[in-house]
């Protein structure tokens, strides 16, 4: 009997450093998913590929496999992926198995209820109620009859109606061996300079060795179609691509141009997709019928069969950031994905990172450039508005000079953009009375004022007061003063000014869902809009083709803070902003309202010597030792418990040994000292860029002893210092 038995290790997507030995009695080939007994319930685990730090437990101990499942086993490379992540930010290898592997969608993988597509060839009599589950089915999305049902309200007898006469269709779920066939979609013609900068990428991409290529092409010169192209190729050798998007609110849009050049090939991926699409789109990349996946950062651990290409759109985008759970960098990561697939890579942006302008500059990546809007558009003209010295009445933050300008543009029919990074009514209020400023309870912050909630919220903890009337301190009436302007009071001064233009407001607040999003977005792009006041979410990626005149009315808010990035940021951000305007025909004007009108970034984003700021800004971080010249590891220690922060905070700083390179600097109160209620105290730790430093945080946090509600957070490479 005993010749039969193998001891296979397991690794099960919870927070376990290593895999798990379980009994089995055949070989089973790394990447199985099986089904194993843990405790005293039943889950899913990967049959791990390396058991190098195992010891082998006495084998009585050692439970049995319970099956293993009926469906492709998971890539190698992506279980090495799961292993680097684990290993450079410090995550428990099982917690990182969890991003891609989800007990709950695997679950779905053996049990299936039949998907409904929509056919928008397929022509009926339009009701209100049929228009409503049309308009649930954006994009590629596939639901069954429960889903449409919850999200739409109406009865099955719509639906069944509308599956009978094939407005809806029942979604085939073996879709296998599909080639792909470039003849039968729809394509844009290139442009000259599009068509020479997509042959290029493609001859880079036929070199023997995977390439990191950037694509750095102007807002608007059409960086989305020379990339289709490459992928195109890609396709066309049955291989998988992956396009990274910041933004989720962003996806629809590029959905619908991808759908035009891939069709079913295609599908998205983020958190706002039905655990059935999860199903779909997990089971379809790990077969190989899903070619292009469009998604968010997690996208990364999805189970290609084989991946050829991975794209960073808007690589510069500070959302690649994940902060919570799994605290990693996805554009960093998928250049480790791509390095561990054998893929290549395009970095893409107007504005790269200063980490992917100094990886120009060592010559590790190739570089192609775009240099003109494609079409006839210009450039927009940016120009510098000195608050100090503009005509601007009390309470109020738009100048005269701005409003006459605005009220040109109206007259003629096109748009203006209001851009303002504060969302809600004010970002301060104070009590006349008491003079105390509204504070959240739970965080060292100040409240916002939200009038369209009738609310004060907290934008760290979604603590939100009941009304707005109230001192929260001495419960005073109506002796409250808003200091400062949010979106919200930029409309309110807008609507006095211009008493019949059409608003929209843009912030995270203000649009629910994707579907506000994708409406909202709709009316502008057909002018039925003709002022749009937002937040950072308008400053990317969109293309509204009426919109030619952009005011920025606190160019100077990234430049006050402590970050080490605030300038580049701040710099790309104004960029991107600037580059809404103007995107077709008309020509665009950008005004960045300032204090500060000598600032290097205002005055670079004005001159357009992008590579000048860049370069100076690349000096400064070389000269001060900052990354991306080094590398740094951030430690958040957080408790309920003031004290036991401290005493913690403390004993980590007596039991700290670094090596010489290695600088530790704190532990220092964190600026923003209690969030959610916890206090915290932070570490930052700079050294040079090998895993020299990790090593060092590993061995020192795994000393320490510290009590069960004091939290050590790891951030390696941190971009938020707060
Ligand atoms: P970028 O990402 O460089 O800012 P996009 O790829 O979004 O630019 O293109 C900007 C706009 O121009 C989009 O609306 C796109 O559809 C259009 N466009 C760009 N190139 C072409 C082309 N070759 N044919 C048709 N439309 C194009
Ligand atoms: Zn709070
Ligand atoms: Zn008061």
């Amino acid at each position: 009997m005993e010749e039969n038995v193998y001891y296979i290790p397991v690794l099960l997507p919870i927070a376990v450093n290593k895999p798990y030995f379980y009994r089995h009695t055949k070989l089973v080939t790394s990447g199985s998913i099986v089904k194993v007994p843990i405790s005293n319930r039943e889950t899913y685990g990967v049959v791990w590929h390396n058991s190098d730090q195992m010891d082998m437990p006495d084998k009585n101990k050692i439970r049995n496999i319970i099956s293993v499942m009926d469906i492709n086993s998971l890539p190698l490379d992506l279980l090495n992926f799961v292993e680097w992540v684990s290993n450079y930010y410090l995550s428990p290898l099982g917690n990182v198995l969890k991003a891609s592997f989800r007990v709950k969608e695997l679950e779905r993988v053996f049990k299936l209820d039949a998907c409904y597509q929509i056919d928008r060839n397929v022509l009926i009599k339009e009701t209100p109620q049929r228009k409503l589950v049309e308009d649930i089915f954006v994009g590629d999305i596939i639901l069954t009859k429960a889903e449409i049902i919850s999200k739409t309200g109406v009865s099955y007898s719509v639906i069944n109606h509308m599956v009978k006469s094939q407005k809806l269709k029942a979604v085939e779920n073996n879709t296998q061996n599909k080639i792909f066939d470039p003849n039968e979609f729809r394509k844009s013609k290139l442009s000259k300079e599009q068509d020479i900068a997509a042959r290029d990428l493609i001859q880079i991409f036929n070199l023997k060795e995977a390439q990191t290529v950037v694509l750095d092409g102007v807002t608007g010169s059409g960086k989305t179609e020379v990339y289709m192209k490459a992928i195109e190729g890609f396709l066309l050798e049955n291989k998988q691509a992956l396009v990274l998007l910041p933004e989720i609110a962003l996806t629809s849009e590029f959905l619908i141009r991808f759908k035009n050049n891939f069709g079913e090939f295609v599908a998205e991926w983020h958190s706002g997709i039905s655990i059935k699409q999860r199903k779909r789109v997990w089971d379809g990349v790990l077969s190989n019928n899903i070619k292009i996946i469009i998604g968010a950062r997690s996208s990364l651990f999805l189970p290609f069969s084989d991946l050829g290409l991975i794209v960073v759109d808007e690589e510069h985008e500070s959302a690649y950031k994940q902060e919570e759970g799994i605290i990693y960098q996805a554009r960093d990561m998928a250049l480790v994905r791509s390095m561990l697939s054998n893929a290549n890579t395009i970095l893409s942006s107007a504005t790269p990172s200063l980490e992917t302008y100094v990886n120009i500059r060592n010559q590790k990546y190739k570089k192609i450039s775009l240099n003109k809007r494609y079409g006839n558009a210009n450039m927009p003209l940016v120009s510098i508005m000195d608050m100090k010295s503009s005509k601007i009445s009390k309470e109020s933050w738009i100048p005269s000079e701005l409003i006459e300008k605005m009220e040109g543009v109206f007259n003629k029919r096109e748009q203006v953009l209001l851009f303002l990074n504060r969302r809600g009514y004010a970002p301060l209020t104070i009590c006349r009375k008491c003079g105390v400023r509204m504070e959240c309870p739970n965080c060292s912050t100040w409240l916002v004022e939200h009038k369209q909630f009738n609310q004060f919220r907290c934008h760290h903890c979604g603590y939100h007061s009941k009304n707005i009337n109230k001192c929260l301190s001495c419960f005073a009436s109506d002796t409250l003063v808003p200091c400062g302007p949010g979106i919200e009071r930029l409309s309110e001064e807008v609507r006095k000014i211009f008493p019949d233009i059409r608003i929209a407001i843009m912030s995270s607040d203000h649009l629910a869902g994707i579907k506000d999003i994708n409406s909202t977005l709709n009316q502008i792009k057909s002018n039925n809009i003709d002022l749009i006041i937002g937040t950072q979410l308008v400053a990317k990626g969109h293309h509204f083709p009426f919109l030619t005149l952009v005011g920025v009315i606190d160019a100077d808010f990234g430049l006050g803070v402590t970050d080490m990035r605030a300038t580049e940021k701040t710099y790309q951000l104004l960029h991107q902003v600037s580059g809404r305007a103007g995107r077709e025909k008309r020509q665009g004007e950008v005004i960045l309202l300032t204090h500060m009108p000598e600032h290097p970034v205002l005055q670079a984003i004005v001159s357009g010597e992008r590579d000048l700021f860049y370069e100076e800004e690349a000096i400064m971080r070389e000269n001060q030792s900052l990354p991306p010249f080094t590398r740094m590891i951030s430690l958040i220690i957080s408790s309920r418990d003031k004290n036991k922060v401290t005493m913690a905070s403390k004993k980590l700083l007596i039991n700290s040994f670094p090596p010489k390179d290695i600088t530790l600097l704190g532990p220092i109160e964190a600026p923003i000292a209690r969030i959610r209620g916890r206090y915290r105290m932070r570490f930052l730790l700079k050294g040079p860029k090998n895993n020299k430093i990790q090593v060092f945080v590993k061995q020192w946090i795994a000393k320490i002893k510290i009590e069960h509600d004091v939290k050590i957070t790891v951030d390696v490479d941190p971009y938020n210092f707060l």
